[in-house]
């Protein structure tokens, strides 16, 4: 940093009393995330060493400039104060361009990497944009499917994103990871918290870390699958009215919002062009030309990869 000091994080380590797998929890890469905090911290708090066979890592603020200001980037100087989002650096490099990339380099090569045999990587959606309970995976990974399909949220995403995120730096690796989703950002949304908590203590089980039954999973809530995400974009500046809800099934050509002026004039009308179901929707009721209002998650035969998401 400008100061010539690193950032600390928050590092918990449940170490076994029987050696075994060790799985990696991660949160705070983005800092308006708290649901992923919180989440992280809950799981960490059920466990007891005494009668684990392996490990588990929590690292619960991997983005620490970010946290302290509750925001998604993290803010460096360059011509001025500028934001860099971490999701976009990993795995880093330690003797990186910037300071953000070589955080991500030291904490990947020196603390996440050499620890873990799967991780996963707690987000929510961002500022100004709710989401619902779901997972990011890669389904085609068979590793991956199975920790994935073990949670009990209505969706998964299944989808190799983009280089960057910290999941994929873990995955071409060859490290089983993926990125679970927990509602909006800067809350506790505790009944979510509750299913990912649930979800992960049985990924624990999975790899034989905890003994016991396994709790509910996808398939009690009939998770819906879907291996693309389509951005619904504001074509217009005004206030947003959405007509339909998270997690909602939607038909093609159905309306799914409309925006009007300051003048209470209807300026635009959204429909999505596919069928599936609400993934996220901007909780911002005030939007400009290009922010997304809505993500329809929904299943393309060849997915093409074109569809992005903002994790
Ligand atoms: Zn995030």
């Amino acid at each position: 940093m400008p100061t010539g000091q690193h950032w600390y994080v928050s590092v918990t380590v449940a170490k076994g009393a029987r050696s075994g797998k060790r799985g990696i929890l991660t949160s705070g890469v983005h800092g308006d995330e708290m649901s992923s905090v919180h989440t992280v911290q809950t799981v960490m708090n059920q466990l007891n060493p005494a009668q684990m066979s392996g490990t588990v890592m929590a690292v619960t603020d991997v983005s620490r400039p970010a946290l302290e200001s509750m925001q998604r980037r993290w803010p460096n100087q360059g011509r001025g104060i500028d934001l860099i989002d971490m999701n976009r650096e990993w795995p880093g490099n330690e003797n990186g361009a910037t300071a953000p990339s070589r955080h991500a380099g030291l904490l990947f090569n020196r603390l996440l990497r050499p620890n873990a045999d799967f991780a996963i990587d707690f987000h929510t959606g961002t500022t100004g944009f709710d989401v619902t309970a779901f997972n990011i995976a890669g389904m085609d990974v068979p590793e991956i499917r199975a920790m994935a399909e073990l949670y009990p949220v209505g969706q998964i995403f299944d989808n190799h994103v983009y280089p960057g995120v910290l999941h994929n730096a873990f995955v071409d690796v060859g490290i089983p990871a993926f990125t679970p989703e927990i509602g909006a950002a800067r809350v506790l949304n505790l009944e979510m918290i509750s299913l990912f908590v649930e979800g992960t203590m049985n990924v624990l089980k999975h790899h034989g870390i905890l003994a016991g039954p396994l709790g509910r999973t996808g398939k009690d809530v009939g998770v819906f699958i879907g291996n693309s995400a389509l951005p619904i974009l504001a074509t217009q500046g005004g206030l947003v009215e959405h007509l339909v809800k998270l997690n909602d099934k939607v038909e093609a050509g159905q309306k799914v919002a409309i925006q009007r002026n300051t003048f209470g004039e209807v300026v635009a009308e959204y429909t999505s062009s596919v069928a599936g179901e609400v993934t996220g929707q901007r909780s911002d009721a005030m939007s400009e030309p290009g922010n997304p209002l809505a993500f329809i998650l929904f299943h393309k035969a060849t997915p093409d990869g074109g569809e992005t998401y903002t994790e």
